[in-house]
């Protein structure tokens, strides 16, 4: 993978200042159809078996990696399988395990609190409603579109600091807020098209529009994008920015879907 070039030299997109709203709504499709041209295979990068384990892979997810979290969660959840098993876990023991994700006291208890919390309200299943989830301790609006777009079906927009950082690159939205970035975002495209824009903007993000130093010479959307320049424009030097299976390494799942062309991450201790 990686020696996806763009397919023409471009030219500064200027007049987005000045753009309809129909030209914004066509440019926005565009680049989500280019992504899912680069990315057939985007998905959620936690590894997950069911809701319960992603909800938690999720909460164990805030700021981390997805690496980290799916390097942690083979023995959290051979340990603590249900719900019922990590509501009554010792928050030592639980902590201990979740140690590598970072604020492991603060993560344990939102685990053993949102485990509390399915056990007594839902019988022991995570529930498929926003209103529902948002109300788990350590669940924000953010955890709970990824539990929904992901294990449930339900279209949701996931605005991480690569989707907001990519949309405002884009000048889709010029808003920082999430919740308002979310709907902006929303309003341009079907909703059948939410979750699956949200993991193709993510892998973008994290393969070719980096924070700091954009591959922008090595990426497919240039022609598209307002902010090309922002980054490296040399093919060659662009090239060795990017990451993942586009720069020739393994991915972030130990457990990839099979339609990943990179190769699986490795276990804790091995990299
Ligand atoms: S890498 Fe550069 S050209 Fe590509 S989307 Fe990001 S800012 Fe735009």
């Amino acid at each position: 993978m990686g020696e996806r070039t763009p397919a023409k030299k471009p030219k500064a997109t200027k007049s987005v200042k000045s753009e309809s709203r129909l030209a914004l709504v066509r440019r926005a499709r565009r680049i989500n159809r280019e992504l899912a041209e680069l990315y057939p295979y985007a998905h959620p990068e936690l590894d997950f078996e069911n809701p319960f384990q992603l909800l938690v892979a999720t909460v164990l997810s805030a700021q981390t990696t997805d690496l980290r979290v799916n390097q942690t969660t083979p023995d959290l959840f051979a340990v603590y399988p249900t719900p019922e098993d990590m509501a009554a876990a010792d928050p030592e023991g639980l902590e201990q395990i979740i140690r590598p994700t970072g604020f492991f006291r603060a993560k344990a208890r939102s685990l053993i609190g949102l485990s509390a919390a399915l056990r007594d309200r839902h019988g022991g299943e995570v529930p498929g409603r926003l209103e529902d989830l948002v109300k788990l301790p350590g669940v924000g609006r953010k955890t709970a579109h990824v539990v929904l777009g992901n294990a449930f079906g339900v279209p949701g927009i996931t605005v991480d600091t690569h989707f907001g950082r990519l949309v405002r690159r884009w000048r889709w939205t010029d808003q920082e807020d999430p919740e308002k970035v979310e709907a902006e975002i929303s309003a341009l495209f079907p909703k059948s098209e939410w979750t699956m824009l949200s993991h193709r903007v993510i892998f973008h993000g994290r393969r070719i529009c980096h924070a700091r130093k954009p591959a922008c010479g090595a990426c497919p959307i240039a022609p598209l994008c307002p902010a090309y320049g922002e980054g490296e424009t040399d093919p060659d030097k662009a090239r060795k920015l990017l990451k993942y299976e586009m720069g020739g390494a393994p991915g972030q799942r130990l457990k990839p879907p099979p339609d990943y062309p990179g190769e699986p991450a490795p276990p804790l201790g091995a990299a």
